[in-house]
Formats: structure tokens, C-alpha cells, sequence
């Protein structure tokens, strides 16, 4: 004998139905089956709905009991043969005439009682189980259909109806004698009679119940229970669809995993069962071929077999608080508390005990939470009306996540990695309780954070993922930071496969809007996205990131903002790393600078500009690796300003026809220079480079350590820049004279930035224009290029970075090389 029984979603509708049937259809070749259905998906939901509104006086309950008839007279309709069909839809409409007499009955006595409800939510596998009786006959099987109210006897224990076990088998065991040329026999799940004949219900999930007391009461050889899903997994598919089948688990750990939630078993069903050692197959009604899941006593051990074993959750947890000061050092507090619950019949979920005394704490279902409150404020009321307690403390909302497996306990490091997953993203636990069994660790967190919690627990101890995830946080879209998303959107899959580095850009800020999101924000129509954002005003987006750590967080300033580098503080301590491609911050007074960099090495977290000189140039590398791997830099001779670069070669003293004036004009127009170019010729920019560059080589540098020799004289800066035009074109003798005097030297004039150790071990740094001959690689220099030329004592012979300076794909290109670091 074997038992099979399906839930509701394998009899969703005739399609679903009709592969069940195929499925018995195959058992029965096996060996006789007992069939135990549930009713089809969501008709218990829909018949205790008609039994509420009919107690609330609400006569639309008709319209959902019409629902239900349609719903089966459909699946009639579709799945059986045309002669069944008049026989099926009245026995159908005979049960729903039944439930509509009930319900009206409920409807005039304005109450519903435990007795009706059950005679209304029972209803539904009595109609499930006849279709699929007259459905397996109809294709040829000898079939029996049995009324489980005869079969499956309650009896009271004085609070409770309970299965009358011994009465229930000995009924089933006359059923298969009773019926020798059966091989098949189909029954209703979930229900049941009472002493008084009164139809009673197994409790939700009841059919699996149903399922395991046919497959005892049969001596069956095994249970299976068909499923929607491909069997028991690491965690519910449909909150993590990376979750795996377990193939084999045992009976004790299958239990756990039902208690806290997963709701593949329903825990009482594996009582009777394992009594018997009978072994439970959980298998997919939509892939009967997959391996399932085997329930048992000893389940074989894989040779890699995890000890965790799944995570699974519950929610609709209240949380009840006892505090006071009355508590601390008397006894009998909580004996006093549990006794009271307990006699309100109230069960407890889960307990902790904060170390402070005068706080202990319940989580129960939310659905005892007032009944419970009523109980200990009456019981505790003494204490209350004195002071020496409070009311107790009743919150709802929360879930518990539990972590189950097999002698987890002894499992160093488990509880860590569990907090961790949570913690590191922000995840808040209200309570842990760790011990009640060797097999589970639970914790208490908001409903709200249930999906996430879990993905994260699974990703922690399932999902070997070969890749490292980093969560960026971008300020600025401008050119760098568009330049950068669209890199990554369309790159990101390479950049994984390189580097194991998987790039999520879970927030991104411009200067009106801000959009975060914990899982990674897609990257399509980021614009839209953005301009639905949150407003960045006041600070919001930094308010925000402080409150979203994520593990591998990389906060990202592509801003030219001037006062962010006391915000990179903040970010350090929630432990952000920064990559910036905003040079003000770097070239603050040095103390500043000094300040960030410890910050960030007090708080382990890392803080890379290379883009701020150079832009994607490994000049900023080149001169730490150096310093970093004990050798000193002599000398760095170096053109940062590709805007100064390109005037300074382009010139050719008119020869060419063209006036230094002119010349400037085009680097305005080829967009090279600022707006107004004196911006560039003041050589400021390049003076916040070679700070950086400086300090970058140990220099503690400051401005006023710079020997600047400004590229024009004080009278060009004053006035707007059409008449700092007419004067370039005024002075034109003197630039023409200045690129001669060099040319017949054979040297050519460029903007440099130079730092020199000097014989005492101090530095000079000096920036202007000076004369270089052909042996220098600055002599061919042409373009926007930037270039440096960095001599150390183990490189005499100098290290040349040269290429573009800048450009929003270089400096983005750059950034993420940062990031990638
Ligand atoms: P039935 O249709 O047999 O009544 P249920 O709907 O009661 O089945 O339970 C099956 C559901 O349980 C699955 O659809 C799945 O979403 C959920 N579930 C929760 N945890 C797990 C888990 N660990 N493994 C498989 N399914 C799970
Ligand atoms: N139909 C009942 C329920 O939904 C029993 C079951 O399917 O197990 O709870
Ligand atoms: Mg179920």
C-alpha cells in the first residue's frame, strides 16, 4: 500500500488535475493507493471568507460560494467524460447547497462558531476528492471514493479535539478489507468527525495530517505529498528563487524546518509517521520525473552534505514584553507569566531573556497577542497597580527567521555569520534566541525585512558564489558619472568574469534627486529613475547612505562639489571605502588631507583619487608603489593641465599663421578649456595636482610651498574675457619672442609641474613654464596629453606615464579601476 496526496495547487484547475490523474494513474501500476486531496488552491481561503462575511452580516457571501460552484463546474466540465457530467455537477451542487444553508444560518445568528466554520471550510475537498474519484474511474481504475468523516475520528481531551488514533486506523484498515478488488481509494483531506458525527477539520494544512494517518493506519510503504514545488528546499523558491532541493533530510529536521514555516510539511503530519518509520517522498506534480525530497529516519550522508540544512520563516509574530524593576532578583516571574499563558491556551513561540533581569520577552502568534496582554495585565495586576511592573508590552509586526540543521550549536562561527548577513546590510534583529533545540537558530526581525533576510541568510550558507558583490553609491551625474553607469550597464558582465568583482549600483545622487536601492538599482532609464527620486536636498542621500551599510560599500564622488570631504569622515565610520574623482578634497590643506587618509585607515576601509591627476594615468600608482616598496622618489617632472599642454604645443610663435591669441581661442571653442581659459592658464589646477601628486609621494605639501611662475602676468586677469582676448592679440610680440628665444636654443616651452629631492632630503615644488630640448619625452608632447616623469633611485632611468589627461570615459574608466582595486 502506498499513500499519495495532493495539495492544492496540484489541483488548481482541469489541467493541473489531469497530470495528478496521470500520476495515480501510474501509482496504481505499483501497488494500491489510498489518495488523500486537498481542496482545490484557494478554496479553503474563499469558504472561511464566506464564513466571516456571513457572520458579519454581509449577504455577498453568495457571490463567493457562486465563485466556487463556477470554479467547479468548470474543472467538471473539462476533465471528466460527457456522461459524468450530470451526476458530478449535482453532487457538486449538493454540497454547495449545503454550505449556502450553513452560511444563511450563520448570516441570521450573526456568529460563527468553530462547529460551523468547520462544516463551511471542509466543504471544499469533499467536492476536490469526488471529481477526482469519478475522474480515476472513468479512465478504468478500479476506484473507491471514501468519506473521511467516516474513516477519521476525533475525540475530546477535555480542551481539545484530538485524532482518536486507535479508532481511525482500525476504521482504515476495515476500508482496504473491506474493498479487496479496490486498487485505488480516493479521500478527502483535511476532514473529519467528531464523537458527536459533527464534521471537524485537521487545522490548516490539515490534508497532510489526513496523508499520514491513511499512510499508518495502511502500513503503507511510503507517503508521498505532491506539491507545486520541485520538493524541500534550502528555502521557500518563491522568496529565493537560487534555493536548492534538499534530496534526502531527516524527520527531525524536516519538522523544524515546518515549525518555523516552511510549508512543504505540516508539522503534525510527521508524528504518526515517523512512529512507523514510514518514509515521506515530497514530489512536483509538474515534474513527477524530479527526485523530490525523501523524509526519514536516518537519511544517508552526502559526502559534501552541508549541516545547515534550509532557512524558513514565520510571520504574524507579536512581541510581548515584561519589564520592571519589581522583577529584579524575585523569582517567579516568568513561571507566572508562562502559567497564565499558558491556561489561556496561548503558545509560546520563543523566549528570550534580556542579561538585564528586570526584562524578559515572548514572541507569540499575533493573533494571541490581546488575548494575551488581557491574561498577564490580570495576572500581574497586583504588581502593575504598585509600579513594580509595567502593562505588559505587546508589539506586533515581526517574523521570525530561523536557520535549521543538524547539531548546529556545535557548528563554531554559525550565529556570527548569521548576524553578519543580516547585519551587514542593515538589517535590524530584535531578539535572538539560539538553544531551544540543537537544530535551529532563530532571530526576531521587522516583517518589512523578511524577503531580504532570507535572501541573505541563503546567499551567506548556500550560494558559493565565486564573486565578490560591491555595492556603489555614486554622487554626481554629470559627464564622469554618466560616463561611468554606462560603462558598467554595458560591461558589468565582463568586469565579473575578470575579476570576480560583481558591480551593484545600489544609489546614485545628482545634486536635485537621489535613488537608492539595498539589491542594486537596474541601470535602464536611470534619467527617469532619477528624476522620480527622492529629493538630495539637505543632505538626504549621505542621511540615507548612513543608514543603508551594506557589506562592500563604495561611496563614489564624480562631484566637483568643494565641501563633501567632511561627509567621506561619515561614510568611513559606517564603513564606506571612497573613490573620488573630485580633486578638491585631496588638495585641501594638508592637515585635511592627513585627517581623511588616517580616518580611513582607522576604519579599514580604503580611499583612492588616481583620477584627480591624470585621470585614468597611473601616475598617483606609480609614484605610491614606489614610495609603498621602500624606494624614494628623486624627481617628478610633469605636464598635468592637458588645456596648458595643448596651447603650449600647438603654439608655433605665428609661424604657422596663427597667434597665440588664437590659439587659446581654439582651445575655448574645442571645449579643452574652461569657459574662460584663464581658469587654466591661472595653472590653479595644476597646482592642486602636483599637492596631490606631492603628497602622494610622502611630501607633506602645502600651497605656499609651491614656487609658482605664472604662465601670463597679474594684467590678464583682470576684466572679462573678451578683453582678455585683446590682450593676448596685444602682446602677441612677446609670446612670438618667448617661443623664439627657446626655438633657436632648438627647445620647445611647456607647462611643468616638478618636484625635486634635494640633497638634504627635502623637496622642491615648483610649477611655470620652462624650456625642454629633444631628449626630454615632454619635447614631443602634443594634444591634451598629460605626462610624468618620475625618477626614483631604483629608477634612474625614468618611469614615462603619458596619454589623456582627461575625458569623462578616461576618468570614468579610471574610477572603476579604483573601485576595482
Ligand atoms: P500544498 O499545495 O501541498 O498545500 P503548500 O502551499 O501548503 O502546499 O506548501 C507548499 C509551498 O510551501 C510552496 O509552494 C512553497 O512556496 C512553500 N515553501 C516554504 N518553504 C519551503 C521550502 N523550504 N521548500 C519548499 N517549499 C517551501
Ligand atoms: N485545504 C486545507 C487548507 O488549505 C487543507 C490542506 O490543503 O492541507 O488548509
Ligand atoms: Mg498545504
Amino acid at each position: 500500500m502506498q499513500v499519495l496526496k495532493f495539495g492544492g495547487t496540484s489541483l488548481l484547475d482541469a489541467e493541473n488535475i489531469l497530470k495528478a490523474s496521470d500520476i495515480i494513474a501510474k501509482a496504481v501500476e505499483r501497488d494500491r493507493t489510498i489518495v488523500v486531496a486537498s481542496a482545490i488552491g484557494g478554496c479553503t481561503d474563499s469558504l472561511i471568507e464566506v464564513g466571516n462575511m456571513a457572520a458579519a452580516h454581509d449577504g455577498s457571501f453568495s457571490d463567493i460560494l457562486d465563485k466556487i460552484r463556477a470554479r467547479h463546474h468548470k474543472i467538471i466540465r473539462s476533465l471528466l467524460p460527457i456522461e459524468k457530467h450530470e451526476e458530478s455537477l449535482e453532487a457538486c451542487d449538493k454540497v454547495m447547497d449545503s454550505i449556502k444553508g450553513i452560511a444563511q444560518g450563520v448570516y441570521l445568528l450573526g456568529e460563527l462558531s468553530t462547529t460551523s466554520l468547520d462544516a463551511i471550510q471542509g466543504c471544499g475537498e469533499l467536492l476536490s476528492s469526488q471529481i477526482l474519484a469519478t475522474k480515476m474511474a472513468s479512465i478504468g481504475i478500479p476506484t473507491k471514493w471514501v468519506d473521511s468523516r467516516e474513516i477519521i475520528r476525533t475525540r475530546s481531551d477535555g480542551t481539545h479535539n484530538v485524532v482518536d488514533t486507535e479508532t481511525t486506523y482500525a476504521n482504515i484498515t476495515a476500508m482496504i478489507e473491506n474493498n479487496p478488488i479496490k486498487s485505488l481509494f480516493i479521500v478527502p483531506g483535511f476532514i473529519a468527525s467528531d464523537e458527536k458525527g459533527r464534521m471537524v477539520t485537521l487545522g490548516r494544512g490539515g490534508s497532510d495530517y489526513s496523508a499520514s494517518l491513511y499512510a499508518v493506519g495502511s502500513k503503507a510503504r511510503n507517503l508521498e505529498t505532491w506539491k507545486d514545488v520541485p520538493g524541500m528546499m534550502t528555502a521557500d523558491p518563491k522568496i529565493v528563487p537560487e534555493a536548492s532541493l534538499i534530496e534526502h533530510i531527516s524527520y527531525r529536521a524536516a519538522l523544524e524546518l515546518s515549525h518555523f514555516g516552511a510549508k512543504v510539511i505540516f508539522p503534525p503530519t510527521i508524528q504518526p509517521v515517523v512512529s512507523e518509520r514510514i518514509p515521506i517522498l515530497v514530489k512536483c506534480t509538474f515534474d513527477p520525473d524530479g527526485p523530490g525530497t525523501v523524509i526519514e529516519q536516518n537519511p544517508p550522508r552526502g559526502k559534501n552534505r552541508s549541516k545547515i540544512i534550509g532557512i524558513s520563516n514565520s510571520d504574524k509574530i507579536a512581541l510581548l514584553s515584561l519589564e520592571g524593576s519589581g522583577m529584579v532578583g524575585v523569582p517567579g516571574f516568568s513561571y507566572r507569566l508562562f502559567q497564565t499563558l499558558s491556561e489561556n491556551d496561548i503558545s509560546i513561540i520563543l523566549i528570550t531573556q534580556a542579561s538585564s533581569v528586570n526584562t524578559m520577552c515572548v514572541a507569540v502568534a499575533e493573533s494571541d497577542a490581546e488575548k494575551a496582554r488581557e491574561a498577564a495585565d490580570k495576572c500581574f495586576a497586583y504588581e502593575i497597580s504598585l509600579g513594580k511592573l509595567n502593562p505588559l508590552k505587546v508589539e506586533t509586526g515581526f517574523s521570525i527567521v530561523c536557520l535549521v540543521g543538524d547539531d548546529i550549536i556545535n557548528q563554531r562561527g554559525t550565529m556570527g555569520r548569521m548576524l553578519a548577513a543580516l547585519g551587514d546590510r542593515s538589517i535590524g534583529v530584535r531578539a535572538v534566541a539560539q538553544g531551544s533545540s540543537e537544530r535551529n537558530i532563530s532571530v526576531i526581525i521587522s516583517s518589512d525585512d523578511v524577503r531580504p533576510a532570507i535572501k541573505y541568510i541563503h546567499a551567506e550558507f548556500f550560494e558559493k558564489s565565486p564573486y565578490k558583490d560591491i555595492n556603489l553609491f555614486i554622487a554626481g551625474y554629470g559627464t564622469v558619472g554618466r560616463a561611468l553607469l554606462d560603462i558598467i550597464a554595458r560591461k558589468r558582465g565582463e568586469i565579473a568574469e575578470r575579476t570576480g568583482k560583481r558591480i551593484h549600483v545600489a544609489g546614485l545622487s545628482n545634486s536635485r534627486k537621489f535613488i537608492l536601492d539595498r539589491e542594486g538599482l537596474s541601470l535602464d532609464d536611470i534619467d527617469r529613475q532619477l528624476a522620480s527620486g527622492h529629493p538630495a536636498a539637505n543632505e538626504a542621500f549621505f542621511e540615507a547612505l548612513s543608514k543603508t551599510s551594506l557589506q562592500n560599500s563604495v561611496f563614489v564622488d564624480c562631484t566637483g562639489s568643494s565641501d563633501i570631504s567632511y561627509k567621506y569622515l561619515n561614510l568611513f565610520e559606517k564603513g564606506y571605502s571612497v573613490v573620488a574623482s573630485n580633486k578638491i578634497t585631496f588638495a585641501a590643506p594638508y592637515s585635511q588631507y592627513k585627517a581623511l587618509k588616517t580616518a580611513a585607515v582607522e576604519n579599514g576601509v580604503s580611499l583612492k583619487y588616481e583620477t584627480t591627476v591624470g585621470a585614468a594615468l597611473p601616475i598617483l600608482e606609480s609614484i605610491s608603489r614606489s614610495v609603498n616598496s621602500g624606494d624614494t622618489i628623486l624627481k617628478v617632472d610633469a605636464v598635468l593641465s592637458g588645456t596648458m599642454n595643448f596651447i603650449f604645443s600647438s603654439y608655433a610663435g605665428g609661424s604657422d599663421g596663427r597667434t597665440f591669441a588664437e590659439v587659446v581661442r581654439t582651445a575655448q571653442e574645442k571645449g579643452y578649456s574652461e569657459p574662460d581659459p584663464r581658469l587654466d592658464l591661472s595653472g590653479r589646477d595644476v597646482l592642486r595636482k602636483l599637492l596631490i601628486l606631492a603628497r602622494e609621494a610622502g611630501v607633506p605639501l602645502d600651497e605656499a610651498d609651491v614656487k609658482i611662475t605664472p604662465a601670463l602676468g597679474d594684467e590678464f586677469f583682470k576684466g572679462k574675457v573678451p578683453e582678455f582676448f585683446e590682450k593676448l592679440a596685444a602682446a602677441e610680440p612677446e609670446f612670438a619672442a618667448s617661443y623664439k628665444a627657446a626655438a633657436d636654443k632648438g627647445l620647445r616651452q611647456r607647462f611643468l609641474a616638478s618636484l625635486v629631492r634635494n640633497g638634504d632630503g627635502t623637496y622642491t615644488a615648483k610649477m611655470g613654464l620652462q624650456e625642454v630640448g629633444p631628449g626630454n619625452p615632454l619635447y614631443n608632447l602634443s594634444g591634451t596629453d598629460n605626462c610624468a616623469i618620475i625618477t626614483t633611485e631604483f629608477y634612474p632611468s625614468p618611469l614615462v606615464v603619458q596619454g589623456a589627461g582627461a575625458g569623462a570615459y578616461q576618468t570614468a574608466s579610471g574610477v572603476l579601476n579604483d573601485i576595482l582595486i
